[in-house]
């Protein structure tokens, strides 16, 4: 168990906009329209780089001040351009409008015209709204943000019809479709994702639904499924040999798959990625890492660094810390770790400056002041972009820490 405490103070992260970049590759059908400034389309398109498609399936709609001299101008404004990017765009099924933080879109209400446009095109597209604000945020939250966005509108569950399970938080198809196996030979055939794929393909939910976060940052999403009387399965989260295991079991005992069958499902994927790591245990055991706030993947990834592969953790700061979805976490972690939720961006430098830690993990503004300290550095935004999850991930995951190690070794050399 860790030892934990709270600082309140200006921190350095991405907005929720960031989420789209994998948002949009994963519900192919959807469509996010930003409706913003300047920056945030300048944002988007810094962020994106050479991930946008020729068909890109974002865009921003940029609204300022003069667009505001009459709110009635700016939703009509907005109308059309909703009605031109539709019939240019017949692929597009589920339109989302996502807000932001500048004070002039602050003044339109999103949910308003989300609703209007729906009734005006329905059935062929549905248009949900959510933010994806900068404010008090951090860069994952956009995906919480949209994900709740879809909730209230998902089916209702066949009350006839057994249990379902619902995986919930974007994954990498690939990944997904491992996952799918795994529970496949399980005995739990009746699983689907959130978000799916294709919005056609929405899961249906109700009191039956037993649901499992893959990913930590999805809070209002919870809420907004138990609203739907689904159930959470209390899980760590699938990073590493040892999660994956763990989470597939939590789902096994949840759906009364008997001890021999889990074994038999899981042992191979299990035994693979132990092995797979063994080499990064090597390079990484006893090394020391500093965790600043930003994915909301901290504290899952420090568990399975300790656990796995031995680094030594000196602190963790996590921007929040849900004590009900982080419990099989904390409690896997070693003791005393030092986990600070908010922290304060000045202490914490200073008290990483002094530990000298052998390696980082950052945000992207953080990363060039750190390595000109002389500490290696790992961008927590390559850990939502790259698949980490799963057994067949586990080394993938390890390397993405050894990396900047290695590198910073032979630079030394
Ligand atoms: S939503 Fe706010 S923080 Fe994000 S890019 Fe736009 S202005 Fe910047």
């Amino acid at each position: 168990m860790s030892g934990s405490g709270v600082e309140r103070g200006q921190r350095a992260v991405f907005c929720g906009l960031t989420g789209i970049i994998w948002l949009h590759r994963k519900i192919q059908d959807a469509f996010f329209l930003i409706v913003g400034s300047r920056t945030c389309a300048h944002l988007m398109q810094s962020a994106a780089g050479v991930m946008v498609f020729a068909e890109p399936r974002f865009a921003t709609a940029i609204i300022d001040e003069r667009d505001l001299a009459g709110l009635a101008d700016a939703n009509a404004e907005l109308d059309r351009i909703v009605k031109q990017l539709l019939a240019r765009r017949p692929d597009i099924k589920l339109l989302f409008l996502v807000g932001s933080c500048p004070s002039e879109v602050i003044k339109l209400d999103l949910s308003r015209a989300a609703h209007r446009l729906s009734t005006q095109f329905s059935p062929a597209v549905r248009v949900l709204n959510y933010s994806g604000s900068g404010i008090e945020t951090t860069f994952t939250q956009g995906e919480d943000a949209c994900l709740s966005a879809l909730v209230p509108d998902l089916p209702a569950a066949d009350r006839e019809q057994p249990a379902n399970l619902l995986i919930v938080g974007a994954l990498a198809d690939v990944v997904e479709d491992q996952m799918r196996a795994v529970f496949a030979a399980m005995g739990i055939s009746r699983v689907q994702f959130l978000p799916p794929r294709r919005s056609t393909q929405m899961p249906a939910i109700g009191p039956g639904t037993r649901y499992l976060l893959a990913q930590p940052f999805l809070a209002d999403t919870a809420r907004a499924l138990e609203e739907r009387s689904a159930r959470r399965i209390d899980a760590p989260f699938p990073l590493g040999a040892d999660g994956t295991s763990a989470w597939f079991k939590a789902a096994a005992d949840a759906f009364g798959v008997d001890a021999g069958r889990f074994e038999r499902a899981t042992d191979a994927g299990r035994q693979r990625a132990r092995g797979a790591l063994g080499r990064y245990r090597e390079l990484l055991a006893g090394k020391r890492i500093f965790f600043f706030p930003d994915s909301q993947l901290e504290i899952p990834l420090a568990r399975f660094l300790a656990a796995e592969l031995g680094m030594q953790i000196l602190e963790i700061g996590t921007p929040y810390l849900h004590r009900a979805h982080m419990a099989c976490e904390l409690t896997a972690l070693p003791a005393a770790t030092p986990i600070v939720e908010g922290p304060h961006l000045d202490k914490q430098l200073d008290r990483c400056r002094e530990l000298k830690p052998d390696l980082v993990v950052c945000g992207l503004g953080l990363a060039n002041p750190l390595e000109a300290l002389g500490i290696a550095t790992k961008w927590s935004i390559e850990l939502v972009f790259t698949p980490i999850q799963g057994f067949e991930q586990a080394a993938d995951l390890a390397e993405l820490f050894a990396r900047p190690l290695v590198r910073r070794t032979r630079l030394v050399a």
